[in-house]
């Protein structure tokens, strides 16, 4: 049987009991088809990932008994992913594959030409769970409240790299923007809607000197394609490709 690895709240340590919730009950009763005695894995984000034993699982009600450590928990790279909500299915699609390339932290941006405002949160969290399971991942980013792009840059700690994905002729190309990067400095990208960046917001981003700008060669991608590109270079360069 194929592996079945939860995200769950509860603190990890040998003989805990932790409370499943009701999509995690009705995925193992319903959906896998287990039973009390059966053996699942899971983490949380702190405690590294451990084998479960089903207690209890009845229509309203599920509980695990935590016993062996597997893995300790891992540092996840540093690196942030800014970006202009986008229609459900791209937006789905970013969590998910941002998920899956080790992004840290998920942050939806309202720019000018943003044609989206609003972001379901929990959707987003829900798709990032799910493909933190898949994937293998030990933790699950976060994901934020969208917040309008000059916010976020006006509060930047000037100690995280914002990389800001630009198309212009000017922006230096990805892989040697890393090369010469220090690989121990929290980064972050900004990728911008399907309009791409208003002037006033790339004359914003070019006064900043935390800000990068850089491209990722001559074709121009879709918005959401531009993430999982920006996230691969990173971790193949500065992250943990290695
Ligand atoms: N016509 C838009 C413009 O003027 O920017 C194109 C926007 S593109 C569909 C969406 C976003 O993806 C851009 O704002 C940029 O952040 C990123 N992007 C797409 N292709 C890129 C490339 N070749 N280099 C750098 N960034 C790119």
């Amino acid at each position: 049987m194929a592996k079945i690895r939860l995200f769950v709240q509860g603190d990890l340590a040998s003989k805990n009991i932790v409370e499943l919730n009701f999509q995690q009950i009705h995925y193992l009763r319903n959906v896998m088809r287990l039973n009390p005695g059966d053996t699942i894995t899971v983490f949380n984000g702190r405690d590294g990932e451990y084998h479960a034993n089903i207690q209890e699982l009845t229509k309203n009600k599920g509980n695990i008994s935590i016993s062996a450590q597997i893995k300790e928990q891992d540092s996840c790279p540093d690196v942030w992913l800014l970006f202009a909500p986008l229609k459900r299915d791209c937006i789905d699609l970013i969590a998910e594959k941002a998920t899956e390339l080790g992004a840290s932290s998920l942050q939806p941006v309202n720019t000018r030409y943003t044609i989206t405002t609003r972001v379901n949160v929990d959707r987003l969290t829900a798709n990032a769970i799910e493909a933190a399971e898949q994937c293998g991942r030990l933790s699950v980013p976060e994901v934020k409240e969208a917040r309008a792009l000059e916010s976020v840059i006006y509060n930047w700690n000037p100690a995280r790299t914002l990389y800001y994905l630009d198309i212009s002729e000017t922006a230096e190309p990805i892989a040697e923007a890393f090369a010469k990067a220090d690989k121990n400095t929290p980064s972050a990208f900004v990728v911008g809607p399907e309009g791409g960046f208003s002037e006033d917001e790339r004359v914003m981003l070019a006064k900043c000197a935390f800000a990068k700008p850089i491209s990722l060669g001559k074709r121009i991608l879709r918005a959401e394609t531009a993430c999982f590109a920006a996230l691969a270079c990173w971790q193949s360069i500065c992250g943990d490709w290695k």
